[in-house]
């Protein structure tokens, strides 16, 4: 039995309520209605205004937001709160606000890695056929071997190595696509695994295309493809990661063993860009831009040497190379911290050189309270994180910086998903620090392992698990350009460029959706 002196003693305790209780429905409906207003005015989109005819689209958005969330959470098939590899995806690239994001100007994709931001479609035909192409494939598997079955790599006929069979050749057998890209993408039998079961088979993959993407003719022409979906998505700029740094990290070589380092890596980039950009007058707008990475299981002092690199390439190339980045998996990997030497060294060197490499760093992207990166994205200054996720739940004077300094979260939700550290997308921590005024973008990651291309069903899934509108995606498009490394008069004439589309493209929706009411 619990003494009278005690429940006294402990509502004594008891904080005053900083809301009086209403006393009429009416003072509640007005009070409660306060609350929202003032829950709503937090949000990352709180600034944004809609004109009377995006108001208009926001409403058909809405009608067709909720038809689908209604009637798939009525018949189970409501897909943001199943694993990615589950989704029907030709259902949902037939739904109607599928329909209408695939087309929208979404500005720009700031998170994606070079590797895997094409289309696997591509690699697996076009790539395939390429002249040298060889695909690891033995008639019986080798215990012993290191070489992973479905590798692709680049040979001269009279230097193939055992085990290896021209691609050409196996893509005529029955099966053979299929199985290959179950070797070269994840798939559903990930949705068992835990983070660290997932990043094994998301590390074999790279280890499978790697020597593919090390080859020049292949690379270049994969490059040619990622503009090409990029820009069919309705998307105006991308800022991909591309490894690169020193002792051959990130070099490129042809069948004739020549090799591309460093400098030549950038201008292998910029002449795939260029070849693009000149392959039609619509590609003029189209900006492009290299974030120069390192791996996470570097040693600090490989690490220093890694930042030499990208800080050299960055004074070459200023307007082409804009920031440097650590990738890969954090938790097993070094820390931030055990970089923050190397990093203190180069903001050193930058003072005296008058140089400036903004450090936009993979930090957070954790489900482990250990992981304290985000402290040291804080303190390092990144004007946007790679994923940021972990201070959701426990860094929030982290929160509170990240609001301070108006930091950028690129925020990757399928990604996170394929890799275990989010279920549902409706609580994905992404939502929690975007409606607490964190500044995000969405972005892919990884698509190519994914197996797709784009940004339609990341923010698909973020519009339906989210409940988002169009004050909501405006925002993250118009941010996406604002929050880009674009230097100011390229992010002028970028940002001029979106509106104008954006605005044709809502001024085309309403007509069409008057059309069909009338
Ligand atoms: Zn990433």
């Amino acid at each position: 039995m619990v003494k009278r002196s005690t429940i006294f003693f402990s509502m004594a305790l008891l904080p005053t309520l900083s809301l009086a209780v209403p006393k009429t429905k009416r003072e509640y409906d007005v009070a409660r209605q306060h609350l929202l207003d003032a829950n709503r005015a937090r949000s990352f989109d709180a600034n944004t205004t809609l004109t009377p005819l995006e108001q208009e689209v926001d409403a058909h958005l809405v009608s067709m937001r909720n038809a689908y969330i209604r009637q798939s959470k009525a018949d189970g098939s409501y897909a943001p709160e199943k694993y990615f590899h589950t989704w029907n995806l030709t259902d949902i690239r037939s739904e109607p606000t599928f329909q209408f994001l695939d087309g929208l100007p979404k500005g720009a994709n700031l998170h994606t890695h070079s590797g895997s931001t094409g289309s696997v479609d591509w690699l697996l035909t076009e790539g395939l056929a390429m002249e040298g192409c060889y695909v690891y494939w033995p008639d019986k598997e080798d215990p012993e071997s290191k070489i992973l079955t479905g590798t692709i790599a680049f040979f001269k006929e009279d230097s193939v190595p055992e085990g290896y069979f021209r691609a050409s050749a196996l893509v005529s057998q029955d099966g053979f696509t299929q199985e290959l890209r179950r070797y070269i993408t994840s798939t559903k039998d990930i949705a068992d695994m835990d983070s660290t079961g997932a990043w094994k088979v998301f590390d074999g993959v790279f280890v499978r295309i790697g020597p593919a993407m090390a080859h020049r003719p292949f690379y270049f022409n994969y490059l040619l493809n990622t503009f090409d979906v990029h820009f069919a998505n309705g998307l105006n700029h991308l800022e991909t990661r591309a490894l690169l740094g020193a002792q051959g990290l990130g070099d490129l070589t042809d069948l004739d063993g020549n090799r591309w380092s460093g400098r030549d890596v950038i201008l292998t980039y910029q002449e795939a860009f260029e070849a693009w950009k000149s392959s039609s007058p619509s590609h003029a707008n189209f900006t492009f831009k290299v974030i120069v990475s390192n791996s996470r299981s570097a040693p600090p002092r490989k690490h220093m040497e890694d930042l030499d690199v990208a800080m050299a390439l960055r004074k070459e190339f200023p307007d082409f190379v804009v920031g440097f980045d650590s990738v890969s998996e954090e938790d097993p990997h070094h820390r931030t911290l055990d970089y923050v030497e190397a990093f203190l060294n180069a903001n050193e060197k930058m003072q005296e050189s008058g140089l400036t490499l903004p450090f936009f760093l993979h930090d957070g992207e954790s489900q482990d309270r250990n992981n304290t990166n985000m402290i040291d994205a804080v303190l390092l200054d990144c004007p946007r994180i790679g994923h940021g996720f972990n201070d959701a739940f426990y860094f929030p004077a982290v929160r509170d910086e990240l609001k301070t300094k108006g930091t950028v979260l690129e925020i990757n939700p399928i990604s996170n998903q394929v890799l275990r550290y989010v279920g549902s997308l409706e609580s994905h921590p992404g939502a929690s620090l975007a409606f607490d005024g964190v500044n995000i973008v969405i972005a892919n990651d990884d698509p190519g392992v994914f197996g797709y291309t784009g940004l339609s069903y990341d923010w698909w899934a973020v519009t339906m698990a989210w409940y988002l509108d169009l004050r909501s995606l405006k925002t993250l498009a118009k941010n996406s350009l604002l929050f880009s490394a674009l230097n100011p008069t390229e992010k002028a004439a970028s940002i001029e460029q979106w509106e104008q589309e954006w605005n044709a493209y809502i001024a085309n929706f309403a007509e069409k959706a008057t059309a069909i009411i009338v």
